[in-house]
């Protein structure tokens, strides 16, 4: 395991202080990460309330799958055919011809930053504080993938050989950066693309989609589809023409894609069950505050989000920790994501089979510290949980819930932390809170997840400085890691160049 981030404060570079005024290029000399808005200002103010206004009104059209059409089979066999023929001309283009368009994609969707955090909201509930980020990565994905992609044709030798097809299915959670990055990638790297978006994000993909193909990026190279039945999805999958397929998911549905295809070249990034530990030595403030951000950002619907927070210690000392990160939850502000004051936003759909068990019911030996409610009729809108007394090796210890639910567990060393981390099946991101080097040393060493953050929340892995990926049943595939320098690499085939004489 390698370090992500060492006491990293806030990522950004800089942020912008008028989001109503064009932002400075900035490539000029290399990569950059995008700026996120700064919120404080009242020109950022003003932009952000304009956001949510339409996000409110145009919530209303969610349910209709507006800018893409349901396909049927016949479509979906006409769609795969062109994006193959098409590809021929898109895999002879030079990797410096593909980046200019995808440095051009980039400059497409930050001009399309306010219509994405809009689409956001609408149909996946998320904040505008999670939405700005979310676009600057995309933004990010375009940037950073284009210049992998001048180093493409050829690494040590041998010569690249484009996919003529790549499938990428994301997931809603993170509507834009994750189908923008997964799309942008597998163009940069010569294939041409069918992007399925989750359906219940079918807007955010397809505007997302558009920017690429105001960029340059041609639409039959790039493709977007809905698919009229679940039996077509499968299709998509088992074609032979698709070389490669990129998913972002669940484990099972990685698993459910392997049995559809055994040969299929799948790179899937899956689930999680992700802890912060918190040892004596750690800055106490400051843990509290990453746990709640990491474990309620976006109503805690991300893979990478803390499940479990892990107090090392006597009882009496961690008892102060424990009623910092209880404070910190309960003065979070639940609400619609179009609210000013929502801290807090919804769950993607109305809670239900193992989502709603973690709600709604404790294991032997535990308590709610905060219970959470059900605050609408609907069963979207919850209140943050928390429970206390988690045993080693119970259903809750080892279970993505994937919503607004936190664990707390107590142990008395270190080792005892890590072993319990590294109990979980899954091992995609892990947290220590620790001022001591001894511990931060031991933890790296020993603890198993593919993303590692000490002294920062473990969400919100930005672009190059954390290229982010799991280990263990987070992954499928090979271990890459999306925004780091070698994702592009196995999504083509390699030739050894002939031995010169
Ligand atoms: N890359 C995101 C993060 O670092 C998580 C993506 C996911 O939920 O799949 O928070």
């Amino acid at each position: 395991a390698s370090l992500d981030a060492l006491a990293a404060p806030a990522p950004a570079t800089h942020r912008v202080q008028d989001r109503t005024q064009p932002v400075a290029e900035g490539l000029a000399d290399g990569f950059r990460n995008a700026p996120d808005s700064d919120p404080s200002l009242p020109a950022n103010q003003a932009w952000a309330a304009g956001i949510r206004e339409r996000a409110q009104h145009s919530r209303l059209g969610v349910d209709l799958v507006a800018e893409s059409t349901l396909h049927d089979a016949a479509q979906l066999e006409q769609t795969i055919e062109t994006a193959v023929a098409a590809n021929a001309a898109w895999r002879v283009l030079s990797g410096d011809e593909r980046a200019e368009i995808l440095h051009r994609a980039g400059r497409e969707l930050e001009a399309r930053r306010a219509d994405l955090m809009e689409v956001a909201a609408a149909e996946a509930g998320k904040t505008l504080d999670q939405s700005d980020p979310e676009v600057s990565e995309a933004i990010d994905f375009a940037h950073y993938y284009a210049e992998r992609a001048r180093g493409l044709d050829r690494v040590d030798g041998a010569v690249a050989v484009p996919s003529r097809l790549i499938a990428v299915t994301p997931p809603w959670n993170f509507p834009i950066a994750i189908p923008a990055g997964s799309t942008l990638a597998a163009l940069a790297s010569g294939a041409s693309v069918i992007i399925k978006p989750a359906r219940v994000a079918a807007r955010s993909g397809a505007v997302m989609v558009e920017a690429l193909w105001a960029a340059g990026v041609p639409r039959d190279v790039l493709q977007l589809v809905q698919l009229g039945e679940r039996s077509l999805g499968d299709r998509l999958i088992g074609d032979p023409r698709v070389d490669r397929v990129i998913l972002t998911g669940g484990f099972e549905t990685a698993q459910a894609f392997r049995r559809i295809r055994p040969d299929l070249q799948l790179l899937a990034e899956t689930s999680g069950k992700n802890a912060i530990i918190v040892t004596p030595s750690a800055d106490y403030d400051l843990a509290a505050k990453d746990i709640v951000a990491s474990a309620f950002g976006h109503a805690g619907q991300k893979c990478s989000a803390a499940s479990l927070a892990i107090l090392v210690g006597q009882a009496g000392r961690s008892r102060r920790l424990h009623n910092q990160i209880v404070d910190g939850v309960r003065s979070l502000t639940v609400g619609q994501p179009w609210d000013a004051t929502t801290q807090m936003g919804p769950i993607i759909a109305p809670a239900e089979g193992k989502l709603l068990e973690g709600l709604t019911t404790l294991g032997e030996g535990e308590q709610w510290v905060i219970e959470p409610e059900r605050l609408d009729e609907e069963g979207r809108l919850w209140s943050p949980g928390v429970r206390a007394g988690v045993r080693p090796g119970s259903e809750y210890h080892r279970t993505e819930y994937f919503g607004p639910i936190l664990g707390i567990m107590r142990v008395e060393t270190l080792e005892e932390a890590i072993a319990l981390v590294n109990e979980v099946d899954y091992g995609l991101t892990s947290g220590l809170h620790s001022l001591d080097p001894a511990e931060i040393g031991t933890w790296l060493e020993r603890v198993e997840a593919g993303n590692l953050y000490v002294n920062r929340g473990i969400t919100g892995a930005i672009v190059q400085r954390q290229p982010f990926g799991g280990w263990k049943r987070s992954v499928v595939g090979p271990t890459t890691k999306a925004g780091g320098p070698s994702y592009l690499m196995p999504l083509v085939d390699w030739r050894p160049s002939q031995a010169r004489e």
